[in-house]
């Protein structure tokens, strides 16, 4: 099957509401050109090289979504195009973040992550550290950030109980965060969780956002 066709066949499996990243990390701009041939124009890098890289050589109206680990001192080099970043884990990176959004005049759309794998390498925050960036006085004056929900991604295993565990739980984050802080703000709406072994069992336990990479462009060497 062709990219193409993958695409095709995935998005048509997704229910109403769930949006889909087509996660292009270390495939060429043949192969993201070929899925945006189909309409696609929702793509996600985890490396703001790359990412920078591709931008440039690639249609304008490709939404980017920033999905990897930032460090604070890259902000910048994304902030010009960057129409989401699903890995803030901490104050100081949101606050770079909406510096830099004020320096090039525009709102950039946030997700908070949270670390829910039992892997201790996956990022992200835990509830108590998220409640004290939103109650921080410097979240408060931020004006070029917009937070629009959470991300998360699950435990590396076989063991389909335990994702769904770990599902369930980044959707009671997201519920309790928006009981506290979002009642007032429909733009707290979004759940990203689900890649191409677990996607279907995110859907079930409420993903808004599935970031899919290798079922889409084909296994990846390493990156
Ligand atoms: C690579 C990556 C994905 C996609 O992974 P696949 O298993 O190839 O679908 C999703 N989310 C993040 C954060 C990633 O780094």
């Amino acid at each position: 099957m062709s990219i193409a066709d993958n695409l095709i066949q995935i998005k048509r499996s997704l229910p109403k509401g769930v949006s889909l990243v087509a996660v292009s990390k270390t495939k060429p701009v043949s192969a993201i050109i070929e899925a945006y041939n189909t309409g696609h124009r929702l793509f996600g890098e985890n490396k703001v090289q790359e990412l920078v890289e591709k931008c440039n050589q690639l249609p304008e109206d490709i939404e980017w979504h920033m999905i990897g680990h930032l460090q604070s001192n890259k902000v910048k080099f994304i902030a010009p195009f960057i129409s989401m970043i699903h890995s803030v884990d901490s104050l100081k990176l949101l606050n770079e973040i909406n510096k830099e959004a004020m320096k090039n005049n525009r709102t950039i759309n946030c997700l908070l992550q949270f670390h829910i794998a039992e892997e201790s390498t996956k990022y992200g925050l835990n509830l108590e550290e998220a409640i004290s960036v939103l109650h921080s006085s410097d979240f408060a004056k931020m004006e070029n950030v917009n937070i629009k929900g959470v991300m998360g991604m699950a435990t590396f295993t076989n063991d389909n109980e335990q994702v769904k565990k770990e599902f369930s739980l980044l959707r009671e984050i997201f519920v309790k965060l928006k009981e506290s802080f979002f009642l007032d703000n429909p733009d707290f709406s979004e759940i990203s969780m689900g890649m191409s072994d677990d996607y279907q069992i995110a859907i079930q336990q409420g993903s808004t956002i599935v970031r899919i990479g290798s079922t889409i462009f084909g296994v990846r060497i390493k990156h």
